[in-house]
C-alpha cells in the first residue's frame, strides 16, 4: 500500500479562501477583524512565524499588528500591553508568541489576554469550553487544523480508535478534546501517549488514526504503525543535512517513507499540518469578530 498524501498546503488554502470570503462579506457591514501578535526576543523560527502569521492576515483581508519586544522586556511592561490590546476595539484576536524569556511567567501572561480574543485557546476559559464541547471556545490552532484536514479528505473518526502521542496543551490534550466530542470529526475512541506510556508500539499499533507530537525527529517508524492506519505527523523538526543551502531540513516525528509504504493517508512535513494551522488561526479571529459583533 501507498498512502494518499494529505495535502495541508491545499486544504489550508481552501480554508483561507473561505475565511478571506465571510471577511469581505462583514466589510460590507462595516467591520473588519483584527488579529494582534506579540513577540518578544529575536529566536529566528518564532519571527518566521510571526511574519507569516502577518502576511496571511493581510491576504484575508484582516487588519494585523504585530508587538515586538527585545528578550530583556519586564513582565509588567507586557502585561501593560496585553491590557492595551484588551481594550483595543480594533483587535478581535490577540496571541503571544512562545516561547518566552524565563524571566517570564508564561501562565500569566497567557492568562491576562481576555479569554474572548484568545484565538490560540490557551487560556483557561477556552480550554474549560472546549472540554465541555461549547461551541464558543477557541479551539488551537494545530489540533483544530488535523480535525479540519479529517474532515474534508472524509476520514471517519466517528468509532475509530484515535491514538495521540504526546500530551501538550498546544496539541495532544485539545486534540484529545475535538476527538471526543459528539460533533463531526468527533465521536472517536481516543488514547493520549506520552513519554512514560508503556509499550508505545503497542499501543500504536491499534491505531485506526495516529496523531503524533513529541518533537523528535522521525521517532514513529513502520513497525508502530498498524497497515492501513491514517497518520497524522505535527512535528517539525531541523535535522543537520549539509546537502541543503540551509544546512538543515525540516523532517517529522514520523519516518516518512517507510510509513508511507504501509498507512493508508499520511500528512508530509513541511506542508502538511503546518499550514493548516494558520489557517486556523484565521479561522479563530474570524471567529472572535463575529462573536465580539463589532
Ligand atoms: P511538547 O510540549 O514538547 O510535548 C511533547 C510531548 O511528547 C510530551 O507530552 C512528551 O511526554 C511526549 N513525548 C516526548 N518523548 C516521547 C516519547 N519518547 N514517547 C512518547 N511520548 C513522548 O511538544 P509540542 O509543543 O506538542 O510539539 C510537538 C511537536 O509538534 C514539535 O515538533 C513541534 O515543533 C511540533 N508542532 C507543530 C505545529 C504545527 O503547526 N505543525 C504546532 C505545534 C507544535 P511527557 O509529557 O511525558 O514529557
Amino acid at each position: 500500500m501507498t498512502a494518499r498524501v494529505l495535502d495541508g498546503v491545499r486544504i489550508g488554502k481552501e480554508i483561507r479562501a473561505e475565511v478571506a470570503a465571510a471577511v469581505a462579506r462583514m466589510a460590507g457591514t462595516g467591520r473588519k477583524p483584527g488579529l494582534a501578535v506579540v513577540i518578544v526576543g529575536d529566536d529566528p523560527a518564532s519571527r518566521v512565524y510571526v511574519r507569516s502569521k502577518g502576511r496571511a492576515c493581510l491576504e484575508a483581508g484582516m487588519h494585523s499588528e504585530t508587538v515586538e519586544y527585545p528578550a530583556s522586556v519586564s513582565q509588567d511592561e507586557l502585561l501593560a500591553q496585553i491590557d492595551r490590546l484588551n481594550a483595543d476595539p480594533m483587535i478581535h484576536g490577540m496571541l503571544v508568541q512562545l516561547p518566552l524569556p524565563k524571566h517570564i511567567d508564561t501562565d500569566a501572561v497567557l492568562r491576562r489576554i481576555d479569554p474572548a480574543k484568545d484565538v490560540d485557546g490557551f487560556h483557561p476559559v477556552n480550554v474549560g469550553k472546549l472540554v465541555i464541547g461549547d461551541p464558543t471556545a477557541f479551539r488551537p490552532a494545530t489540533p483544530y487544523g488535523v480535525q479540519q484536514m479529517l474532515i474534508r479528505e472524509g476520514i471517519e473518526t466517528k468509532g475509530a480508535h484515535a491514538v495521540i502521542v504526546g500530551r501538550s496543551t498546544i496539541v495532544g490534550k485539545p486534540m484529545a478534546g475535538l476527538f471526543l466530542h459528539d460533533a463531526p470529526g468527533g465521536n472517536a475512541t481516543v488514547t493520549v501517549c506520552h513519554s512514560r506510556s508503556r509499550d508505545l508500539p503497542g499501543i500504536t499499533r491499534t491505531a485506526d488514526i495516529l496523531v503524533v507530537a513529541i518533537g523528535k525527529p522521525e521517532f514513529v517508524t513502520a513497525d508502530m504503525v498498524r497497515p492501513g492506519a491514517v497518520v497524522i505527523d505535527v512535528g517539525i523538526n531541523r535535522v543537520s543535512d549539509p546537502s541543503h543551502a540551509k544546512g538543515y531540513r525540516l523532517v517529522g516525528d514520523v519516518a516518512y517513507g517507510p510509513v508511507a509504504e504501509i498507512a493508508s493517508a499520511i500528512t508530509p512535513v513541511p506542508g502538511g499540518v503546518g499550514p493548516m494551522t494558520i489557517a486556523m488561526l484565521l479561522k479563530n479571529t474570524l471567529q472572535a469578530a463575529e462573536q465580539a459583533g463589532t
